[in-house]
């Protein structure tokens, strides 16, 4: 296979990890930057370039598009789908999750566990609002923040108002979230491919910090799920759409409740924790994807043949 990984840069652990696993394979593997792809939107003979040259032949394109490139990222990944490349997440997908309000009423409406969260434009309905989700403390987040920057938990009342208003005033969207307080500051990552989930850890925040991230400085180790998490997990990857994501579950006194579905989940702590080689993993699944796609290609070529 010809594989391009969208990925801003080769050294990163997950882009090298990938890179690696597929040329184990016999794959023929390009890390391309989104930002340099630009692309001729033609009805007949859509196009990609890279630095001068026309991008042709890519039997699969995987997405690693980080969340400040949502917009353009999403849009090269589209052109590659005019040109049936195969996408290890579709664009739709990835932008989905990428509007953590949009992707928590998609899980809402079939039903998975969810925090309760509130949602509202206008500062006079604050109030209200905060009744509504069950008062403070609360967690108030930015609606595209990542990694846990623009993630607040408001102790009080007066706290979770004042917050509330000053992201109102930046013409900020937020929401406002029941604080999972039993949590104890950590989160179950389950890492997700096709409809299994392959590999789950458990992050915990740094101390007096309630924010699993590593990138904040938490810490991970292996988890075991029960049945319920991983059911969960599979369904929510499901309704968003992704083939491939890390789906971030809080223990709530109420079970298992959806954090967050992340189309660009990282594979350093994952693998170091599950001491599986998720990357490989993830290019099997490529490989079957591709193959029972271009199976049923031949057989409904076969058919209209056929017809003829
Ligand atoms: P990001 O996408 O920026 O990582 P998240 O919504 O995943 O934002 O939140 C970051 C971290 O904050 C989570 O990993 C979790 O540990 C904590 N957190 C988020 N929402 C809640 C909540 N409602 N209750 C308790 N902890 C939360």
């Amino acid at each position: 296979m010809k594989i391009a990984v969208l990925s801003r840069n080769p050294k990163l652990y997950s882009t090298r990890r990938l890179v690696e696993a597929a040329e184990v394979r016999g794959h023929e593997v390009r890390v391309l930057d989104v930002l340099r792809c630009y692309m001729n939107i033609t009805s007949h003979n859509p196009s990609i370039h890279y630095k001068g040259e026309e991008l042709k032949g890519f039997d699969i394109v995987i997405p690693r598009i980080g969340a400040s490139v949502t917009f353009y990222g999403t849009a090269v990944l589209r052109q590659f789908e005019m040109m049936n490349v195969f996408p290890l997440n579709e664009s739709v997908a990835i932008s989905r999750s990428r509007d953590k309000l949009r992707s928590t009423q998609l899980l809402a409406r079939k039903g998975i566990g969810l925090p309760v969260t509130g949602f509202a434009n206008n500062p006079d309905d604050i109030e209200d609002l905060l009744a509504e989700v069950g008062g403070a403390p609360l967690v108030i987040k930015l609606l595209e923040g990542t990694q846990g920057i623009g993630v607040v938990l408001a102790e009080t009342q007066k706290a979770a108002e004042s917050v509330i208003q000053a992201f109102m005033g930046l013409k900020a969207n937020i929401m406002v979230q029941e604080f999972i307080k039993e949590a104890g500051g950590s989160d179950i990552r389950c890492f997700v491919i096709g409809d299994k989930v392959v590999a789950a850890m458990k992050r915990q925040g740094a101390e007096g910090e309630f924010r699993s991230n590593l990138h904040r400085g938490g810490t991970a180790t292996l988890v075991r799920l029960t049945p319920e998490e991983r059911s969960t997990a599979i369904r929510a990857a499901r309704i968003v759409g992704l083939n491939v994501c890390g789906v971030d579950l809080l223990r709530s006194n109420h079970g298992p409740v959806v954090m967050e579905v992340n189309s660009s989940p990282g594979l350093q702590g994952i693998e170091a924790a599950s001491k599986k080689d998720i990357a490989g993993l993830i290019i099997d699944f490529a490989e079957q994807r591709l193959k029972t796609i271009t199976d049923s290609k031949d057989k409904s070529s076969t058919r209209t043949r056929g017809k003829g």
